[in-house]
């Protein structure tokens, strides 16, 4: 396993909710994270039908771009009784002309629940990984899951995506009714960032 020992991380994403997310994990390692944006890169386009094919995409294309190492996450919510859709295609389910709508997304799922006549708890899992490239080529993969439930109605403000429709196992509470702080020992990314940390930071 290569360990980082660079100072600065660029983290490939665009989406601010990860970014934040990553930044705050990575938060006591005193490396500096930059975002994709931050760099001016491109999103490269998600081609493959697997998180870590999606994941290494993003890596390798900023770590080649920026010439730093680069960190990505592909995540995705697998809704059990939707046979695990929306899965790599969470963040398409969102999409409109003029942006993201998750509210959509989640009422959609939502409906395809209700009209297969699934029988509740309806059981779901958040799914990462998160892919570490170098420049030379070398990655290190790393995933994450968390099993919960898709829960109606959505329920919280915090948070991003999906999270107010997800109540993880064990807790009363869904991913957007938890601070930041209360998600990030549990959620799918905090176990993916756990094994990353051994594997490349320890
Ligand atoms: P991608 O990895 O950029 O293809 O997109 C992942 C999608 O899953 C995004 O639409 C996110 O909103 C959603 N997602 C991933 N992780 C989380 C999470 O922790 N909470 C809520 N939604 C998430």
């Amino acid at each position: 396993m290569r360990k980082f020992t660079d100072d600065t991380l660029l983290v490939a994403t665009h989406n601010a909710g990860k970014l934040a997310e990553i930044a705050d994990l990575i938060q006591p390692f005193g490396v500096q994270v930059i975002g994709a944006a931050e760099k001016g890169l491109s999103e490269p386009e998600e081609i493959e039908a697997t998180f870590v094919g999606n994941a290494r995409i993003k890596a390798h294309s900023a770590a080649k771009a920026s010439g730093l190492p680069a960190l990505s996450d592909d995540s995705g919510i697998e809704i059990l009784p939707l046979n695990g859709a929306p899965g790599v295609y969470t963040a398409d389910w969102a999409e409109t002309e003029t942006g993201r709508d998750f509210t959509m997304a989640m009422e959609k799922a939502h409906d395809l629940l209700l009209k297969n006549g699934a029988p509740q708890p309806w059981k779901a899992r958040f799914c990462c990984t998160l892919v570490l490239a170098w420049p030379d080529g070398h990655d290190e993969v790393f995933p994450g899951t968390v099993d919960g439930e898709f829960v109606w109605p959505m329920r919280g403000e915090l948070g991003h995506g999906y999270d107010p429709i997800f109540q993880p196992d064990g807790h009363s509470l869904t991913f957007a009714e938890m601070d930041a702080e209360a998600k990030n020992t549990i959620s799918h990314r905090a176990r993916a960032f756990e094994k990353l940390v051994g594997g490349c930071f320890a």
